[in-house]
């Protein structure tokens, strides 16, 4: 989803709320202030629609997931920093990020074990009761959260960097070895970034069935 055109000056901000199931409102919304000194503020231009979106939208829940309206939903996001907190280091006004959008607490066990994605405290954006989702003009972000990506890549490829990250991670499992078949269950989103990362691990067969 493409974003209206900046309009960083004003006060107020565009939220997208789901207020009831297969129903989606424009609201407006203070426009979010720095609070953690490591926070940023991101103008959110991208935004993919992922399965699970699709999910809330039409169901309202995915398993015991429920949505409580009015919800924001997204994740799969990219924009521009606009603003940083005090202690952020490594990232500038300006700066073009792709987002992680699971919030990791960083001092519980799994964290330290550098398992950050099975993190107790784990919050995910757009899921219910966990995250704001990224359908907004803004979003307040930990700066751990915002990847600063190359000035050449369209801002389209940054938003898809989330569920590419899923395909990557799936093809390390794998494993794979030199000249392997692979069989890849679905040529959705996910499918094709498997697919892409398989190719690019190596010399491999995949095969779509469909
Ligand atoms: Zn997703
Ligand atoms: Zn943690």
């Amino acid at each position: 989803m493409r974003s209206r055109p900046s309009i960083c000056h004003r006060s107020l901000h565009e939220d997208r709320l789901f207020t009831r199931l297969r129903k989606l409102d424009v609201a407006e919304a203070p426009r979010p202030k720095l609070q953690r000194p490591g926070d940023v503020l991101v103008h959110i231009e991208r935004v993919g629609v992922c399965g699970s979106d699709v999910h809330y939208y039409l169901h309202g829940r995915i398993g015991d997931q429920l949505v409580q309206y009015p919800a924001t939903v997204g994740h799969e996001c990219a924009g521009t920093v606009v603003e940083l907190g005090p202690a952020v280091r490594g990232l500038r006004v300006g700066d073009r990020v792709a987002v992680e959008p699971a919030f990791v607490c960083g001092e519980c066990d799994q964290c330290r074990a550098g398992r950050e994605n099975t993190c107790r405290k784990l919050k995910f954006m757009g899921c219910p009761n966990e995250e704001a989702g990224a359908v907004a003009e803004y979003r307040l972000l930990p700066a751990q959260n915002c990847v600063p990506v190359p000035a050449a890549l369209d801002l389209d490829l940054a938003a898809l960097v989330e569920p590419l990250a899923v395909g990557l991670h799936a093809v390390r499992l794998a494993a794979l070895r030199p000249g392997a078949k692979l069989a890849i269950l679905g040529a959705g989103p996910i499918g094709l970034s498997v697919l892409l990362c398989a190719k690019g691990s190596g010399p491999c067969t995949p095969m779509l069935p469909t």
